[in-house]
């Protein structure tokens, strides 16, 4: 039989498989292997450290395996916002009515029986990985700016929740950036849009350079004004950051001679750090970075203001 279509169209994909028999893993490795990377795990705990580290792209799992069994690996991926979108085909042994429909609750995308259809794992692979890439384009497009890549909106409200929440359970600061270019009419009016865009898009890269940490979050707020999302982050590492920022923007030497705080372009950052707070919510916080921002701009602009 003839495979060669699926070669050419699906790329390769990293495939995590759960299995308390190694047999039965090499088994699958050795279906898998040419199209796809494949990685195992013997334990329900290998799983999910595996899954939380370095998503995988698709899971293949056991449903009988001792200690966690697989429909309680499943549930928990499901749980986690992180792995949640991890699809989960079930490697099921039984066909009973009733395992098909607790794998269907348990969150599975679908399942196969053992002993397995080279082909027949082949195709079903095959197509819950190109689901799945498409589904991940579709999330990266929703969730970034289109003209400078960064964050948009969306992630950015997303990621704050998420960041708040963390706090709260674990007593750790939030703390936010709110960055503003300087005189950007200005900056349209003399040079145009175009090279309004193309500046939008040096700020924007120049601000994600300096967030090192991974969860750390550069966004674009607005027009010409940028949030960066710092979890567990003090005030006074955040304020350090901000300035590093503004030094940063200046270093960039994009001419402005219509601003009259510099020859080239500048930015306002405001800053803002708060302890998550059940009578607290979120929006404090940029409520918070946005008042500094103003101060900044008060201040006579190119500069930092923290709270
Ligand atoms: P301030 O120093 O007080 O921040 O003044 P400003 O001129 O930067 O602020 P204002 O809010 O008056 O103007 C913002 C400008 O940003 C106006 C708008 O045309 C421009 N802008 C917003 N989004 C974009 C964009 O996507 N591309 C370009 N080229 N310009 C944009
Ligand atoms: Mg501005
Ligand atoms: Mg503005």
């Amino acid at each position: 039989m003839n495979d060669a279509p699926f070669h050419a169209t699906v790329r390769r994909g990293r495939i995590l498989v759960v299995d308390d028999q190694p047999t039965n893993i090499l088994a699958a490795h050795q279906i898998l292997q040419p199209e796809h990377d494949v990685f195992m795990a013997t334990t329900g705990e290998q799983a999910i450290d595996f899954c939380q580290s370095t998503p995988p792209d698709l899971l293949l799992l056991d449903v009988e395996m001792p200690g966690m069994n697989g429909m309680q690996i499943c549930q928990q991926l499901k749980q986690d916002p992180a792995t949640c979108d991890i699809p989960v085909i079930f490697v099921t042994a039984h066909q009973g009515q009733e395992q098909e429909i607790a794998c269907w609750e348990a969150g599975a995308v679908d399942f196969v029986t053992k002993p397995v259809t080279p082909v027949t794992l082949r195709k079903r692979v095959n197509a819950h990985l190109t689901l799945k890439f498409q589904a991940d384009q579709l999330r990266a497009l929703a969730f970034s700016d289109g003209l400078t890549g960064l964050a948009n909106r969306r992630r950015f409200d997303e990621r704050l929740e998420q960041a708040w929440r963390h706090g709260l359970r674990h007593n750790h600061p939030v703390s936010l950036i709110m960055a503003d270019i300087d005189h950007f009419k200005k900056y349209n009016d003399r040079y145009g849009h175009s090279a309004g865009d193309e500046c939008l898009r040096r700020v924007a890269q120049t601000l994600r350079e300096q967030l090192n940490r991974s969860y750390d979050l550069a966004a674009r707020f607005g027009g010409e004004e940028f949030a960066c999302l710092m979890p567990e982050t003090t005030l006074a590492g955040a304020t350090t950051l901000a300035m590093k920022m503004e030094a940063a923007i200046r270093e960039l030497r994009i001419e402005h001679a219509d601003s009259d705080v510099a020859p080239w372009v500048t930015l306002s950052l405001g800053v803002a750090s708060l302890m998550p707070d059940v009578d607290c919510r979120s929006q404090r916080l940029i409520e918070q970075a946005d008042g500094q921002l103003y101060l900044a701009k008060g201040c006579g602009r190119g500069c930092v203001c923290a709270i």
